[in-house]
C-alpha cells in the first residue's frame, strides 16, 4: 500500500555531513509556510518552495562547492515512483536522491510530526489511527479490489481518505473525521474497493 503523492529526500547536512531523510506529502504543502528540511544538528539544509500549477523548487546548500542549488520538478516529477539522483551542477558530485520509499513503517510517525500544529486535517490523531488500522488490513491481504489488483493508493483529504486502485481506478472513499469512522473500520477485515472487471472495461470501451 502507498500513500499518493508522497517522497522522500535525501540529502547531505552541509554542517555535520550526515546524509538525512525527509518525507514529504502532498499536505506538506497544506499550511501557510513551505517544508522546511532540518538535520538533527539544527541546521536547516533545504527549503521546498511550490509555485503555481504545481511548479517544486528545492535550494539547498551545497556541501561540495557551498553555494546554494536550486532543483526544480514539476508535480509529476517530485512525486514519481521513480528515483532521481540530485548531484551538485557544478562539480557532478553526488548530494542525495528524491524517490518514494515502499514501507509504510516510519512514515505515520512522520505524518504525526508533521501534523502537529497543522491543520490540513479536521481529526489527524483519528486520520493517524485509521491509517494505521489500513496498514494492519493491508498487511493481512484484506485490502484489495473487485478487478482482482492488490495495488492501492491512499489519498488524504481533510475529512476523508480515499482508497483508489492503480489497476483500474475504483475508489473507495472512507469518511475519517469522527469517532464512528475509526470504529467502523476497525470491525472490517477486509475492504473491497468497487473495481471494473473486464467485462464492465469493455463495455465502457477501455
Ligand atoms: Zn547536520
Ligand atoms: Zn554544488
Ligand atoms: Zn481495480
Amino acid at each position: 500500500m502507498l500513500i499518493n503523492r508522497e517522497t522522500t529526500i535525501n540529502l547531505k547536512c552541509p554542517t555535520c555531513g550526515l546524509l538525512t531523510a525527509h518525507y514529504l506529502h502532498a499536505f506538506s504543502f497544506s499550511g501557510a509556510s513551505f517544508p522546511r528540511l532540518k538535520c538533527s544538528c539544527d541546521q536547516e539544509i533545504a527549503q521546498i518552495l511550490k509555485e503555481d500549477k504545481e511548479q517544486y523548487f528545492l535550494l539547498y546548500l551545497c556541501p561540495v562547492c557551498e553555494e546554494e542549488h536550486v532543483f526544480s520538478f514539476s508535480g509529476e516529477e517530485l512525486w514519481s515512483n521513480v528515483p532521481r539522483g540530485l548531484s551538485c551542477p557544478d562539480t557532478g558530485e553526488q548530494l542525495g536522491k528524491i524517490g518514494p520509499q515502499n514501507s509504510l513503517s516510519g512514515k505515520l510517525e512522520t505524518i504525526a510530526e508533521q501534523l502537529q500544529g497543522d491543520d490540513f486535517f479536521l481529526n489527524p490523531e483519528l486520520v493517524l489511527q485509521m491509517l494505521d488500522r489500513l496498514q494492519e488490513i493491508a498487511a493481512n491481504k484484506g485490502l484489495s479490489c473487485q478487478c482482482g489488483s492488490f495495488e492501492v493508493h491512499v489519498d488524504l483529504f481533510p475529512d476523508r481518505i480515499k482508497l483508489v486502485c492503480r489497476e483500474c481506478t475504483g475508489e473507495l472513499i472512507l469518511t475519517a473525521y469522527q469517532k464512528e469512522d475509526l470504529n467502523r473500520l476497525k470491525k472490517r477485515i477486509s475492504l473491497l474497493i468497487p473495481g471494473y472487471t473486464g467485462a464492465q472495461n469493455r463495455e465502457k470501451g477501455l
